[in-house]
């Protein structure tokens, strides 16, 4: 079976670097926020570009303490996509805001900025893109509405570590960038981690104070906070494999290429790059459409090719959302990729062997009906 991602190819690779690592933290005796963290944080601000980096326990504590850091809260309306991971949508709903869904781009997935602007009232405060699958947003259009309105931008960068667009990082391009280091991420630990990075120094001691109880001096407390910190032994994996990113990135970006000029299954839809930037895409995730995607991915079990779908439920149709009101029909383009999306296997370390497998059983779907 070619699995979507094999996290054992990397850990085999690396397996004694990232020993050595782990068993330094086990012998310093320093366990939370301890140097790691702080080596990492400041790794990051140099490869990002950018002046803050907070570590923090996971992506989704990244997004509630970026929100709250800025000043979003009660009664806010945060504008973001319904073709997301859950957690973008309940990190608002955590700090009191309310999404508000714009339909997405067709070819990138990604929020249709046109659609942006009719959707703002003066309750909104923020916009969430989310760089979905690896994809930075249209970021040009998204930072002119969000200064025609005086928005904040908070960038949803979970699945876009070390992608670019014109020559800056994604997560550094509006006011406040948000990170997962869940493992099977671009760039993952081997457990839970997240990151929160800002030019911003307010906003950056706020997101600071907030991670470990609202305090700049234990004990002392300011602010009601989390208790939500990078993990001291995930920060020194993270360390081994930020020296990597920039190769895997790449070895990514060359599997897609492959995919997309093997490829020629009829009525198949290959994830266009509409970022024309070098690193525009770092794909997290390969997403093809078929009209027929169920049976295609049920061929594709029976070949020993697993597939996964992202995400079988636009957020605006979850139960957990149904609050908000919305219906079936609101964002015909995020349903319409729900139904007909799925992503194939898609990580640095896929053989010659197995990317050849992979693109002549897609193709001879065809033949197999
Ligand atoms: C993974 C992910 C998150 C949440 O990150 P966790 O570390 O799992 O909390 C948020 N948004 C997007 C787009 C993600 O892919």
């Amino acid at each position: 079976m070619i699995s979507l991602i094999d996290l054992k190819r990397q850990y085999t690779m690396l397996s004694n670097e990232i020993r050595e690592a782990i068993t330094e933290v086990l012998q310093s005796g320093q366990y939370i926020l301890g140097s790691k963290v702080a080596e990492f944080e400041k790794r990051c601000s140099e490869y990002l570009n950018v002046k803050h980096c907070i570590g923090v326990g996971n992506g989704t504590d990244a997004l509630v303490i970026a929100l709250e850091s800025v000043g979003v809260g009660n009664g806010d309306e945060v504008i973001t996509t319904p073709f997301t991971f859950f957690a973008t949508a309940e990190a608002i709903v955590r700090v009191g805001a309310k999404p508000v869904f714009v339909d997405i781009d067709p070819l990138s997935y990604n929020i249709n900025p046109e659609e942006i602007e009719k959707k703002v009232t003066p309750k909104t405060k923020a916009i969430i893109p989310v760089h979905i699958f690896g994809q930075v947003c249209d970021m040009d259009k998204i930072l002119e509405i969000a200064k025609k309105y005086n928005l904040c931008v908070i960038e949803d960068a979970c699945q876009a570590f070390g992608a670019e667009y014109n020559g800056k990082k994604a997560g550094t391009i509006g006011d406040v960038g948000c990170f997962s280091f869940f493992p099977t991420k671009n760039l993952g630990g081997f457990g839970d981690g997240g990151l929160i990075v800002t030019n911003d120094d307010e906003v950056a001691e706020k997101a600071r104070m907030l991670r470990q109880h609202g305090s700049k001096k234990k004990y002392y407390n300011e602010l009601i906070g989390f208790n939500s910190r990078l993990d001291e032994i995930q920060a020194a994996i993270l360390l081994v494999k930020l020296k990597y990113i920039d190769d895997w990135n790449k070895r990514r970006s060359e599997i897609a290429q492959r995919y997309n000029q093997g490829l020629k299954l009829d009525g198949l839809i290959t994830p266009a790059k509409t970022n024309n930037c070098e690193r525009g895409h770092i794909y997290h995730l390969y997403v093809l459409q078929h009209e027929r995607r169920d049976e295609l991915i049920k061929y594709l079990s029976q070949k020993g090719i697993a597939t996964g779908i992202y995400y079988p439920v636009p957020l605006h149709l979850t139960k957990a959302l149904q609050f908000l009101g919305y219906k079936e029909g609101d964002f015909k383009v995020a349903e319409e990729v729900c139904r007909k999306s799925f992503a194939i296997p898609m990580f640095p370390e896929l053989t010659e062997e197995e990317i050849e497998f992979i693109i002549s059983s897609i193709n001879e779907f065809g033949g197999s009906i």
